[in-house]
C-alpha cells in the first residue's frame, strides 16, 4: 500500500515540476488535480504562475487534462475552458477508470502520461496503481473540505518522512533545492476573463 502512495517525485507546486525532467521520461501527456494543484480549493481564480507553467508545458507540446473529483462539474469545465485544457469531471479517483478516461482524452497512455496533485489518497494511488509516472505537490492552500482535512492527518506524517529522507526528491525538478521562499511566495490573483477574479 505504501508504494501505491509514493509518488514519482514531490514538488512544492505545479509551476516547479521541470517539463525538461517530464520529457526525459517520454512523457507526453500531463493529468492535473484541480483543487489544491492548480487553484485552491473550490475557487476559480488561477495564479501566474500556474498560468505560465501551463503555457510553457502546451508549447512544448504536452497534452494537458484536468481530472478532477469536485461536486461542483460547472466550475470545472469553466476553467478547463479558461485554461485551455481537456477535462474529466466527477472523475471517480482514485478509480484507475479516472486515469484512463483521461489517458483517452489526451491519447496517451500508461507510459507517457504523468499524473499530478496534491492528494496521496485520490491522485497518486490510483496512478501509481496503473503503473504511471506520478508528482504530488503540496497543497496550494490550506483551505480543504473537512473530508480531506481528516485524510491529511493520515498523510501528513507520510509525507514529513518523505521529505525528510527526501528520497522522494532526488535533484530531479531543479526548482526544489532551490530556497522555499523564492519558489512559494505569494502572488496576486489574475483578473479572470469572465470576471471571476478576486
Ligand atoms: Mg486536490
Amino acid at each position: 500500500m505504501h508504494n501505491l502512495l509514493r509518488p514519482t517525485r514531490l514538488a512544492d507546486a505545479v509551476w516547479s515540476i521541470d517539463l525538461d525532467w517530464l520529457a526525459s521520461r517520454r512523457i507526453r501527456g500531463l493529468i492535473l488535480d484541480l483543487d489544491n494543484t492548480l487553484v485552491d480549493w473550490n475557487d476559480s481564480r488561477v495564479r501566474p504562475e500556474v498560468r505560465a507553467w501551463l503555457q510553457q508545458a502546451r508549447a512544448r507540446g504536452f497534452a494537458l487534462c484536468i481530472a478532477s473529483n469536485a461536486v461542483r462539474a460547472g466550475r470545472v469545465g469553466r476553467l478547463a475552458k479558461e485554461l485551455g485544457l481537456k477535462a474529466v469531471t466527477h472523475a471517480g479517483k482514485p478509480l484507475p477508470a479516472a486515469f484512463r478516461h483521461a489517458m483517452a482524452a489526451l491519447g496517451t497512455s500508461v507510459n507517457t502520461t504523468c499524473a499530478i496533485g496534491d492528494q496521496l489518497f485520490t491522485d497518486m494511488l490510483g496512478a501509481n496503481w496503473l503503473g504511471m509516472t506520478t508528482v504530488l505537490v503540496d497543497p496550494l492552500s490550506p483551505r480543504e473540505s473537512p473530508h480531506t482535512r481528516l485524510i491529511r492527518l493520515i498523510e501528513r506524517p507520510i509525507r514529513r518522512r518523505w521529505k525528510r529522507s527526501r528520497a522522494a526528491q532526488r535533484p530531479l525538478c531543479p526548482t526544489q533545492t532551490e530556497p522555499q521562499s523564492d519558489n512559494r511566495r505569494p502572488t496576486p490573483y489574475r483578473e479572470t476573463p469572465n470576471g471571476g477574479g478576486a
